[in-house]
Order: C-alpha cells, then sequence, then structure tokens
C-alpha cells in the first residue's frame, strides 16, 4: 500500500462495466482492495450469492436497518433499495486497504458530503451504442427493465460532472490501469477538468439511440 485507504466510489450506468472494473481490481490487488458487499431489496440474479454479491435483505429488514443507522449511505434504484453497510467499510479500511463502493449516483454523492477523502470515480465506453449493447448482451434483465435502466443512465450521465474522474471502459486492462494510476498518486488527486461537449454530445447520441429503439 502506497497511499492511505480510502473509499473509492465506482458509478455508472447499468451494463458501464462497474462490477466487473470492481472484480479485476480485487482479483488483481487482493492486498490493496476490500469490495463493501451492500445489501438490496432486489432479487438474486441468477448465479448471485447472498452475502458475496449482495446482502438479499426483505424490505422490512432494509429499514430497519436504516432506522438503526447501519447505513453509510442508501438510495432507491427503480423500484429497490440499495446500500452500504457501515461495518463492512470500516472493517476494510481497518485492514489497510481501500474499500471498493459499486454504488449509483445518489449514494455516491452522499459519500462525497461525508468523506472529502473518498475517491469517486464514474466509469463509461467511449459509444453509448456499446453501453447498450453490453446491458442487453448481459442479458440479466427484461426488456422493459433494460428500457427503465437506459432512461435512468440519462439522468446518471447528467450526474458526471459532480465525480472527481471519469475513466473509459474500452479495454478493461487499460480501464483498470487508470484507476490504479489515480489512486496511488495522490498529486492528482481532486476534481479533473472534465470535457462537457463530449458528456452533452453522449448523452445525445443515447438519447438518439433510445428514440431509435423505442420506434
Ligand atoms: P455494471 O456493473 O456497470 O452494470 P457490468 O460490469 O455488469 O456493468 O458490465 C456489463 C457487461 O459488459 C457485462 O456483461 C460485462 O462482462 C461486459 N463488460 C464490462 N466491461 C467490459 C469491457 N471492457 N470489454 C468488454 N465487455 C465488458
Ligand atoms: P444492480 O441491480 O444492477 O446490481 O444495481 C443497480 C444499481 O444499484 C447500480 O447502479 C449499482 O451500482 C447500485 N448499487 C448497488 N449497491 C448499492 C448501494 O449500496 N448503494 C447505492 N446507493 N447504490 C447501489
Amino acid at each position: 500500500m502506497t497511499t492511505r485507504p480510502r473509499i473509492v466510489v465506482l458509478s455508472a450506468p447499468s451494463g458501464g462495466g462497474k462490477t466487473t472494473i470492481a472484480k479485476a481490481l480485487r482479483d488483481q490487488f487482493p492486498d490493496r482492495f476490500g469490495f463493501s458487499v451492500s445489501a438490496t431489496t432486489r432479487k438474486a440474479r441468477s448465479g448471485e450469492k447472498d452475502g458475496v454479491d449482495y446482502h438479499f435483505w426483505k424490505p422490512q429488514e432494509f429499514l430497519r436497518g436504516v432506522g438503526e443507522g447501519k447505513f453509510l449511505e442508501h438510495a432507491k434504484y427503480g423500484h429497490e433499495l440499495y446500500g452500504t453497510l457501515r461495518s463492512d467499510v470500516e472493517k476494510i479500511l481497518a485492514s489497510g486497504r481501500h474499500v471498493l463502493l459499486d454504488i449509483e449516483v445518489q449514494g455516491a454523492e452522499q459519500v462525497r458530503k461525508l468523506d472529502p477523502q473518498a475517491l469517486t470515480i464514474f466509469i463509461l465506453p467511449s459509444d453509448p451504442r456499446v453501453l447498450i449493447q453490453r446491458l442487453v448482451k448481459r442479458g440479466s434483465e427484461t426488456p422493459d427493465q433494460i428500457q427503465e435502466r437506459l432512461e435512468r443512465a440519462t439522468y446518471e450521465i447528467g450526474k458526471a460532472t459532480q465525480f472527481h474522474r471519469w475513466i473509459r471502459n474500452d479495454d478493461l486492462d487499460e480501464a483498470v490501469a487508470a484507476i490504479m494510476k489515480t489512486i496511488e498518486d495522490p498529486e492528482k488527486f481532486g476534481r479533473e477538468k472534465h470535457d462537457i461537449s463530449w458528456l452533452n454530445s453522449y448523452l445525445n447520441q443515447l438519447k438518439e439511440a433510445l428514440y431509435q429503439q423505442k420506434g
């Protein structure tokens, strides 16, 4: 560990690659990263394990957790609740590792307010059509859910300017290397100057692709 452990938030529209990148970081650097397993009220996808991918909680259990202050942050996504457990985050930081949070944009905002040392990263493939293709190809959502997630993506991309860094996820190894470089170089820590015109053009292309899909 060359830098002191911190919270590293990975956010992206659905299909952007945050789960894949978080896994690659843990697999390649197990002594540097721990992953905070979130609680959610959504149902497990095929292959997902309770306690590994998520803690799959009933809504009552989740709301009790909120009342008991168990969450560092929590938010609603679609029709479901998702939250980061304080206990997980504290355990990983105490072990001297960075803690990876794979969370959506409202949660990222809460973390930024709570912890000024947290590094927040927004991930996107360079081409919005690739985002759609990857989400569709993953095959974990129904066509209606995919449509909902892509519509939400336009809102999420609008929040990208609040993040410290944008990482393009075209080649996985390059995306992982870019994240490592950012984390290991505290000199460069701080909000980068974002290319807003690129983001606007991305949003327009995504909206156009969505419109064509609907038609
Ligand atoms: P998210 O967690 O942001 O919803 P995932 O990590 O599930 O996104 O990635 C969406 C899909 O895209 C998955 O099927 C994943 O295997 C694939 N994927 C992610 N990153 C890449 C990449 N760099 N190159 C090719 N496919 C990728
Ligand atoms: P999915 O259902 O695809 O696993 O996740 C849906 C969204 O919820 C993704 O954007 C994911 O990053 C986000 N998410 C997962 N866990 C948490 C969490 O603990 N808190 C927040 N705010 N969002 C989360």
